[in-house]
């Protein structure tokens, strides 16, 4: 093997270039090797292209740069997995310009890939935190059976298009200037069917209902979009398929509402646990537990149940459980019950002892209020 170039030199930059000098000198680079700028020496131009974007992917990520500067090419190449070389230059053209010109690199090519496909799923919470298995059924267009995606009736196959020649491109000339443009007779594909299959009218697509299977992993909450590679529409005449996005929504929850890896719930308590404290049984998404209620607690208190949360699809701890209490107050009062309030009342106010927590600073605060109004 011969001896690798420096990636620096690759790439024309310094050793102490910042991400920014990299990406930029990177994609002038890649376009300079760009197959239509090479077309006298298209090999020595994937060559030379081949090497920049492996300088590239090491130069962009700060783990292998460091690497590479601390250890040079041996402490970049194992990591870099010892990737089979049956690559080809489109396919790596594909997704460089597809990151340079907004897409543009899928144009090359002559086949057209299937539409992306979306799919709303709704989920309760519990199936959204436990992950679950479903079966969707969605209507798409698939590869047609009679003809194989081809178009063309069965027993005879697309001519090479007249107009084009099998480029799918035509020259037109607009005033000064030559355009390159989709060839009108062929649409860009370079064949025509002189015989269209009967089922698929030379679509080469039916809609048909397909039923899947989907795996949704614990812990996905609304916005979560889950991929099924090629499970989207099929190419027009034997394109690629394209893929099917699951997008996630969380029904809402009697009891919980969610806010990440946390889950929320209101608990009503009685005056009586409020002032002189209990255990209380309270819910979570596996099962309930018990909860004690500390003597003199305040309405609106929230408790934190350690664990009992989510564990989230992207990983890290398992979120905890915000019990907030609410106190009620008694209703439905009989004559002895209300002469007995009165009577804690009575005493509450008579053994010179602040009772209520808040009323002085309540107290203050509306006295300010007005001191400000008249003052
Ligand atoms: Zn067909
Ligand atoms: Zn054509």
């Amino acid at each position: 093997m011969a001896t690798k170039e420096d990636f620096y030199k690759l790439l024309n930059v310094d050793r102490n270039a910042s991400d920014a000098e990299i990406k930029k000198s990177y994609r002038s680079m890649a376009m300079k090797f760009h197959p239509d700028r090479n077309a006298d020496n298209p090999e020595a131009a994937e060559v030379k292209f081949k090497q920049i974007k492996e300088a590239y992917e090491v130069l962009s990520d700060p783990k292998k740069r460091s690497a590479y500067d601390q250890f040079g090419h041996a402490g970049v190449d194992q990591s870099m997995g010892g990737r089979p070389g049956g690559e080809g230059f489109s396919d790596i053209f594909g997704d460089v310009f597809g990151d340079i010109f907004g897409g543009g690199g899928r144009q090359r090519s002559n086949v057209q890939r299937g539409s992306d496909l979306r799919y709303n799923l709704e989920l309760s919470l519990e199936e959204a935190v436990a992950g679950t298995e479903t079966k969707i059924r969605i209507p798409v267009l698939v590869s047609c059976g009679e003809c194989k995606g081809s178009g063309a009736k069965k027993g005879s196959s697309p001519v090479i298009c007249t107009t084009c020649h099998g480029h799918g491109q035509v020259r037109m000339q607009q005033g000064f200037f030559s355009v390159q443009q989709a060839c009108p007779t062929c649409h860009g594909t370079g064949k025509q069917i002189k015989d269209p299959c009967g089922v698929c009218h030379g679509q080469g697509r039916v809609q048909e209902n397909k039923t899947l299977s989907a795996k949704i992993p614990a812990g996905v909450d609304t916005g979560d979009r889950i991929r099924l590679a090629g499970e989207g529409e099929a190419g027009e005449r034997g394109g690629p398929s394209g893929d099917l996005y699951i997008e996630i929504r969380v029904k809402e929850h009697a009891i919980f509402t969610r806010d990440g890896a946390n889950l929320y719930c209101e608990v009503p308590i009685s005056f009586s646990t409020a002032c002189l404290g209990d255990g209380i049984q309270v819910p979570t998404l596996d099962g309930e537990v018990k909860l004690t209620i500390p003597p003199e607690t305040q309405t609106g208190k929230s408790f934190r149940l350690r664990g009992k949360g989510v564990k989230q699809v992207r990983g890290g701890a398992v979120g905890d459980l915000l019990c907030k209490v609410r106190i009620e107050t008694p209703v439905q009062l009989t004559k002895e019950q209300k002469a007995l309030i009165e009577k804690l009342n009575e005493s509450l106010s008579s053994g010179g002892k602040q009772h209520s927590p808040q009323e002085h600073t309540w107290i203050d605060g509306v006295k300010n209020f007005f001191d400000k109004l008249t003052g």
